[in-house]
């Protein structure tokens, strides 16, 4: 017989066991964490709106209110938008925040409406969630902070994503309702990609940049074949703006103040036409814009030597490889897995 201390033991043993399987297995299929997700997009979100738990109370149905500021769950299959196929975008049912594109939903035949992208990463928040005793990624909106969702990695390539959000956090907006709520993209040169891009993602309104190469002929090419400076092509950053919030012209006017645009294909230390100082417009409208505001600054006399900046039409651009992205965002921050 066993006695009492060493049944202990074993009870204890078990229990640790149990635990470590139970963390391996979560390890395995809940990927990253909130404070790593959270990460990339510091310092670039929109104000918060700070409304109490009352006004929020009387503003929403029992159900919303339940599921966004009570944390709670949508039974499966019973949510409005579980099976909804619209062209349009799913907005915060609370604040009105772009959460979703209808593009992103797909059907992961779990109950709950699904996507694989965010309209905006700035626009949500992560929380570790610990409830049910198991590691899962709480999605909330970052404008109000309503409870959304969730995020699993059990989504499809390449991502991997899988966001399982309630209907009850959702209102649609029907594509020919939601023009003027979409982000538009613009892309710049202006050296070295790393800093300009981490400048760029200060910027209020600015919700997503990425570094990539533009303005060149060859196709897909690596950071080795662009610094030769023979592909044509300049290191730059593609960012998408929400309009509502900042202009074109603002941002073409930010563009002139993060860069010395009277060098000619160097910035600083970097030579070479990689380095050149360009706009790439997307349209008429910003073709007008960059050309009007660069012919402004040279007249105001703010620079001593000619504005050598490049306004060219888009043609291309290529994302860059993973460890240039938000370069800086990884070097300041903690250390995050990257990929
Ligand atoms: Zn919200």
């Amino acid at each position: 017989m066993l006695k009492t201390y060493q049944k202990m033991v074993i009870l204890g043993l078990s229990l640790l066991l149990a635990w470590a399987g139970w963390k391996g297995l979560n390890a395995l299929f809940y990927r990253g964490s909130a404070a790593c997700l959270n990460q990339s997009v510091e310092g670039t979100r929109m104000k918060k709106i700070n409304k109490s738990l009352e006004d929020w109370k009387k503003e929403l149905s029992p159900e919303q209110f339940r599921v966004l500021f009570q944390k709670g769950t949508e039974p499966a299959f019973t949510g409005q938008y579980n099976d909804f196929w619209e062209e349009g975008i799913y907005l915060c049912a609370a604040c009105g925040t772009p959460l979703f594109r209808s593009e992103d939903k797909y059907d992961h035949r779990t109950g709950w409406p699904s996507f694989k992208e965010s309209f905006a990463e700035t626009n949500l928040e992560y929380h570790d969630d610990l409830a049910l005793g198991m590691h899962r990624i709480e999605v909330r909106c970052a404008i109000c902070g309503g409870h959304l969702g969730h995020l699993f990695y059990d989504g499809p390539a390449p991502s991997g994503k899988h966001f399982c959000i309630n209907s009850a956090a959702m209102k649609f907006l029907p594509v020919s309702q939601a023009e003027n709520q979409l982000p538009r993209v613009a892309t710049f040169a202006a050296g070295c990609f790393w800093g300009v891009e981490y400048k760029f993602s200060q910027i209020e309104g600015v919700l997503e940049t990425v570094v990539g190469y533009s303005g060149g002929k060859t196709p897909n090419p690596t950071y080795r074949q662009v610094l030769t400076g023979k592909t044509g092509h300049a290191e730059a950053v593609q960012l998408v703006y929400d309009p509502k919030i900042i202009s074109y012209e603002q941002l073409v006017r930010k563009f002139f103040e993060l860069h010395d645009p009277t060098q000619y294909h160097r910035q600083g230390p970097d030579v070479g036409p990689n380095y050149r100082s360009a706009i790439f417009y997307h349209d008429q409208e910003q073709k007008i814009i960059a050309e009007k505001v660069k012919s402004e600054l040279q007249v105001s006399g703010r620079f001593q030597k000619k504005i050598v900046t490049e306004i060219a039409p888009f043609k291309s651009f290529y994302r860059a490889e993973e460890y240039h992205q938000k370069y800086y965002q990884k070097k300041l921050g903690p250390a995050c897995p990257t990929g």
